[in-house]
């Protein structure tokens, strides 16, 4: 990065939401500089690590297109790749169902996401944060201004944009997880009931490990902390803990709005999350590439970035509102007492139940 060089865009964050606006932007010939805090980007880990296929991300989000040019996995950032999931209840009933997960390396996953910008043509600045910004100025942590005509927050949900210039809240669910070492499951494992008050736990196989973690709506917690219940459930499994994890994730679906003046938020910072499933990786990587193409065009050819808007909910509006009634539905359901919980899924609901997960109509009896 050249100290006085000015930008057409600047992109906070170089995540899967960030890094993936910097490859289509560059794409279409923007200059755009991805700023990161972190260094290496992608570290340290802050996840479940799954994502669906390819072929099961066509089925679940079917007017997103170029679904293969999108997500370009490499193989050395997949550790897993698991063909069926199991619902889990608390007397430890499972629902099965076919679904292609991969189970990734996930900062090998966000590291190859940033060589693909890079060799797009974007630029990165990393190791340092952006302390704030005002108009087309980014005032970095370590006193430099650098400048760009549009500026795009895309720093997770505590976003720097987003905090400070829109008032609108999400619903932040915390999250602990845990790799441990050992074999624990074949299947790709949700638990529900007392085990994660208001949300799910989730044990993934990976090579030799485990990722298992869980998050909790805290206002269903009855005082519990989430430590607690965190412990709990990944001490129930065997295996030494390589390592420790936490987070937060936006529950309560999208923002009402995506950019103000020259201002965009992108991913997570504009709750690009599937509440129904907790799917935020892909998610953002679909915001990414909509928000770079409604920006290119506005740079380009003087058309308005609230076509960013209108792209994302032709494409995902529809998925994005079945997602936020499941996960309403499922806020209900899932704090009622374990043994509720253990009648309600049995063999007449259960392609209701996957059907509300995987954000589809209640309304049919297909799985
Ligand atoms: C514990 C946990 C488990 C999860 N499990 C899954 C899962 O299994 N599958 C799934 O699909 N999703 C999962 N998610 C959600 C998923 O991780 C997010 O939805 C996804 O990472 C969003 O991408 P993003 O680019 O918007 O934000 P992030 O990945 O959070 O990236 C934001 C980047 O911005 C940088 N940044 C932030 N602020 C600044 C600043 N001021 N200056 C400079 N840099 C800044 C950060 O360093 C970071 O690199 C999980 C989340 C958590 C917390």
């Amino acid at each position: 990065m050249s100290p006085q060089k000015k930008y057409q865009v600047i992109v906070i964050g170089g995540g899967p939401a960030g890094s993936t606006t910097a490859i289509y932007l560059a794409k279409r010939g923007i200059e755009v500089l991805v700023i990161d805090g972190r260094d290496p980007i992608g570290t340290p880990l802050q996840c479940g690590e799954l994502v669906p296929s390819n072929q099961e991300m066509k089925r679940l989000c079917p007017k997103v297109p170029e679904v293969d040019d999108l997500f370009q996995t490499p193989e050395n950032a997949i550790c897993r790749k698991v063909p069926e999931m199991h619902l889990v209840t608390p007397s430890g009933k499972r629902l099965r169902y076919d679904f292609d997960g991969l189970v990734l390396d996930r900062v090998a996953h966000d590291e190859a996401l940033v060589e693909r910008a890079k060799e797009a043509g974007a630029e990165y600045l990393v190791g340092v944060r952006v302390k704030r910004v005002s108009g087309k100025d980014a005032v970095l942590s370590d006193g430099r201004t650098i400048q760009a005509d549009i500026i795009v927050g895309a720093g997770g949900h505590l976003d720097i944009i987003r905090r400070t210039m829109w008032s609108e809240k999400s619903l932040n669910i915390p999250v602990k997880f845990a790799i441990k070492e050992g074999t624990h499951t074949e299947a790709l494992e949700l638990h529900f009931g007392s085990v994660a008050p208001g949300g799910y736990a989730w044990v993934f196989p990976k090579d030799g490990c485990s990722n298992i973690g869980l998050g909790i709506q805290t206002r269903f917690a009855r005082g519990v902390s989430l430590n607690s219940y965190a412990e709990r459930f990944i001490d129930s499994y065997n295996g030494d803990t390589i390592y420790r994890g936490a987070g937060a994730l936006p529950m309560s679906g999208t923002i009402s709005s995506f950019s103000k003046g020259n201002h965009v938020v992108v991913g997570d910072a504009a709750g690009m999350v599937l509440p129904s499933n907790g799917a935020g990786i892909t998610i953002a990587m679909i915001g990414g590439r909509i928000a770079a193409n409604a920006i290119a065009d506005h740079i380009l050819d003087g058309k308005t970035l609230d076509e960013y808007e209108k792209e994302w909910k032709r494409q995902m509006g529809t998925v994005m509102a079945r997602s936020k009634r499941a996960f309403g539905l499922g806020s209900i359901l899932f704090r009622l007492p374990d043994w509720v919980v253990d009648l309600l899924f049995n063999p007449i609901t259960k392609p209701f139940i996957w059907r509300a997960v995987t954000c589809r109509s209640l309304f049919s009896l297909r799985v």
